[in-house]
């Protein structure tokens, strides 16, 4: 008898195990791929509209189990139940949507009118899929952030190998099933469990591309394996997203933003708000109505914030107040643990008095933790928010269109929002994705869909003469009359005119 290894599923808001799965070994990776690879015979020749047919199938099934699916998340997270039906479920049915919508047009083939060469030629792009992909999640969203890069993979006509955080399996156990028994295609999605191990098998199993998110750290082991296959990564990393709250701000609006920016999911949010830089004329305001709004939050599982998710980040959360008050922050509310509602529960928590020598605003805390800075002027707020070794998500908050396109402009980061948060993510048609630390490639959009095919250039002849002019034998006199060509097509005045001709 071979003995199985397993992963204890332990329910963080009640410390209660839920289940377990198996730590799947290199040989059980290889098989979820080969039996993807199977699929991905069919699956990969299907035109468009069946394969969207199919995957609106598979939104129904979840739509007609959303109670069991919200279930399931929060279970494995401790999130509430709001949070999962909003953030995990309405973005995973409305990204589908918009695939649904406008996947078939982004993936035509498309012409390409350019050059003196297609007077003579015919020359498109066609999209294909790459083949089986595979998608590694993290346990902060284990639905949206499985599904999204998993529906992208699939309309895009490749099949996927997912492997959920070794936190969350069953959400990720669940995602297989919407697709084995919501769809006819029952092998498009294989489901292999497991930690690290399994992960680093996965990427090293032949995969077309790999789809990761999660830390930095691991991130960077990922992209440096693919690299011996030169395999495609896109790679989802960690965030300290900056707010920046300028003098002219509606202070009550920003004063709300942050605070669900900063605490909703209890900041297990890559593009969670992870400080604030607040000018000087609006700071006291600001941090009052933060504080007065932080102490209404109510925490339970039906309330406003559940548990935390993972042991370590509580840690990381503990580590991050300690240091900075030991540098001379101060805690106006929150920073302790709810042993009264279990041992993953900790208190939204507001820091003021905080530099960049901390490692709360340098580190990402991922917990719900918003330290405030005052800064003297705009100029002051875009250094500090782009002192970082991180590019995710950001906001900025100004009554002022001018001002906030201007500071958008120069914050170093892949989202901005103006007067919002979060938001960003939850946009089906905007790509999503971070620059610096960040991290690569993009998801959702139309960028999110192309990301998952290989691009084909096809150039096809219109004339069939039996030899072209730049073709052997190389005559006398060919180079001058190229010469000639060459200065006429692309000399300013002439060139330009010749050229417009050309287009037609
Ligand atoms: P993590 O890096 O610890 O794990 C992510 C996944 O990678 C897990 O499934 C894990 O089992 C797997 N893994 C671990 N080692 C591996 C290896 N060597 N090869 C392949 N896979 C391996 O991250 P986490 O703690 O689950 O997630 C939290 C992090 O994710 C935070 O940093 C957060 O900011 C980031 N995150 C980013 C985004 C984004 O869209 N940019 C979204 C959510 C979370």
């Amino acid at each position: 008898m071979r003995l199985v290894a397993t992963i204890e599923d332990i329910n963080p808001a009640t410390g209660q195990t839920i289940g377990a799965v198996p730590d799947m070994d290199d040989a059980q990776v290889r098989q979820a791929v080969q039996r993807a690879r199977a699929a991905f015979r069919v699956w990969g020749r299907l035109e468009f509209p069946e394969r969207r047919e199919q995957l609106l199938r598979v939104r129904d099934y979840m739509l007609d189990r959303t109670d069991a699916v919200v279930a399931r998340i929060c279970e494995e997270t401790g999130k509430t139940r709001f949070e999962a039906m909003f953030t995990e479920v309405f973005v995973t049915a409305d990204l589908i949507d918009f695939y649904a919508r406008h996947g078939e047009k982004a993936l035509r083939p498309q012409r390409v009118n350019t050059g003196p060469l297609r007077l003579t030629k015919r020359p498109y792009k066609v999209y294909e899929p790459l083949g089986v992909v595979a998608v590694i999640s993290p346990w902060n969203y284990p639905f949206a952030l499985t599904m999204s890069p998993l529906v992208s993979a699939l309309f895009a006509g490749n099949t996927v190998v997912l492997k959920p955080s070794e936190v969350t399996p069953l959400v990720g156990v669940l995602v297989g099933e919407l697709f084995s028994k919501g769809c006819d295609h029952r092998d498009i999605v294989q489901v292999v469990t497991g930690g690290g191990g399994a992960g680093n098998a996965l990427v090293g199993g032949g995969v077309q591309k790999v789809c990761f998110t999660g830390s930095v750290n691991t991130g960077k082991k990922v992209m440096a394996q693919a690299a011996e296959t030169l395999t495609p990564v896109t790679l989802e990393l960690g965030g300290k997203d900056p707010m920046i709250v300028l003098d002219d701000a509606d202070v009550e609006r920003a004063a709300n933003g942050a605070v669900w920016g900063a605490f909703s999911n209890e900041g297990q949010t890559c593009i969670s708000i992870e400080r604030a830089y607040v000018e000087a004329d609006v700071y006291d305001e600001f941090v009052d109505k933060v504080v007065a709004k932080t102490r209404t939050i109510r925490q339970s599982n039906d309330g406003d914030i559940g548990s935390m998710t993972f042991p370590p980040q509580l840690e990381t959360v503990e580590r991050h107040l300690a240091d900075a008050v030991e540098k001379g922050a101060r805690i106006v509310v929150g920073g302790r643990r709810r042993a009264d509602l279990g041992d993953m529960w900790f208190e939204p928590t507001v820091l003021v008095d905080v530099n960049h020598s901390m490692d709360v605003m340098r580190e990402e805390t991922f917990g719900p933790v918003l330290p405030i800075m005052k800064v003297s002027d705009e100029t002051e707020a875009l250094r500090l928010a782009n002192d970082s070794p991180y590019g995710l998500s950001s906001s900025v908050w100004t009554t002022s269109d001018d001002r906030g396109r201007r500071v958008a402009g120069q914050l170093e980061a892949g989202n901005v929002c103006v007067n919002d948060c979060l938001v960003d993510y939850g946009i089906s048609g905007l790509p999503f994705g971070g620059v610096k630390n960040s991290g690569l490639g993009r998801t959702h959009g139309i960028e999110g869909l192309t990301d998952m095919c290989r691009v084909k250039a096809v150039v096809e002849d219109r004339f069939g003469l039996k030899r072209e002019l730049h073709w052997f034998p190389v005559s006398a006199g060919r180079y001058g009359l190229l010469e000639r060509i060459i200065k006429l097509l692309y000399r300013r005045g002439t060139g330009n005119k010749l050229r417009a001709l050309l287009r037609g």
